[in-house]
């Protein structure tokens, strides 16, 4: 392992930087447009529950953060520390990754409130199925939802990252999540597990870690990336309140590894 200078880890590691470079990240003024937007929202919606949410994110300033994920200013912050302390932790890691989604279809919420979705069951869930397909090593990532407009569902999903996993362990999980989780819906195969080796984390890590609900539009064409845009409006506040619920950690997965305030630690042989 060649050891690295502290100029280079700190070169590494402004995560700042990284982030600024990628197209998707939010800048200074579309945080503030936002943020704007998340309380429009909120002060015009007759929704119950809508109040708790509406008056922290009115309240939120950045010597007192709310620190609620459905807050824009929050999420930004919080987004940094992650993705920091996931690019520190696999600093010495060797560059082989695969970037794992998982799609829970058979956990999909019929109705426009999504609040009977619960992250922890489908994480306890998704952490027996990684000890059931051998992976030994971290694995982590982030809960999510998308809200497809077609079929008028919340659709639970998971992005992970996992370091030196071999292929059959890959083989395994993926069938372990089909069981009872895959065939047609409205016509269309799901596709409930997707996985592709990557070496650099760098433009992953931001992309997994962004804590927004989105509405999905289908596939234009055969094979392309389903579109992704903004919540209808009830759906919109429904998804504030429920992300208001919950504190950053409760929607960050975290498999063989722990977080404390040093960063993350794994709770197995360190990476070789
Ligand atoms: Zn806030």
């Amino acid at each position: 392992m060649t050891k690295l200078t502290t100029y280079e880890i700190a070169e590494l590691i402004n995560v700042k930087s990284i982030l600024e470079e990628l197209p998707d990240f939010e800048t200074a003024d579309a945080l503030e447009d936002e943020a704007y937007i998340r309380i429009s929202s909120l002060r015009q919606s007759k929704l119950p529950n809508r109040v708790g949410v509406r008056t922290a994110l009115e309240h939120c300033y950045e010597d007192n953060p709310c620190n609620s994920p459905a807050c824009a200013m929050c999420v930004s912050r919080n987004r940094l520390q992650l993705i920091e302390s996931v690019l520190r932790f696999y600093f010495y890691a060797k560059p082989f990754f695969y970037f794992i989604t998982i799609v829970y279809f058979s956990d999909e919420l019929r109705c426009d409130n999504p609040k009977a979705v619960n992250p922890q069951t489908l994480m306890n869930r998704l952490r027996k199925q990684l000890t059931k397909a051998g992976f030994t090593r971290p694995v982590m990532g982030t809960f999510e939802m998308d809200y497809d407009l077609r079929t008028q569902t919340w659709i639970p999903h998971f992005h992970l990252i996992a370091d030196g996993v071999t292929r059959d362990k890959i083989d395994r999980l993926t069938e372990l999540v089909n069981i009872n989780n895959s065939g047609y819906r409205a016509g269309i195969r799901m596709k409930p597990f997707d996985s592709r080796l990557v070496c650099d984390i760098h433009g992953l890590v931001p992309y997994m870690y962004k804590f927004m609900i989105q509405a999905k539009i289908a596939k234009s064409t055969p094979g392309s990336r389903p579109r992704k845009v903004r919540l209808p409006e009830k759906q919109f506040v429904y998804s504030l309140i429920w992300l208001h619920q919950f504190k950053f950690t409760d929607l960050e997965f975290r498999y063989k590894v722990t977080r404390s305030k040093n960063g993350l630690n794994a709770k197995c042989h360190s990476i070789d």
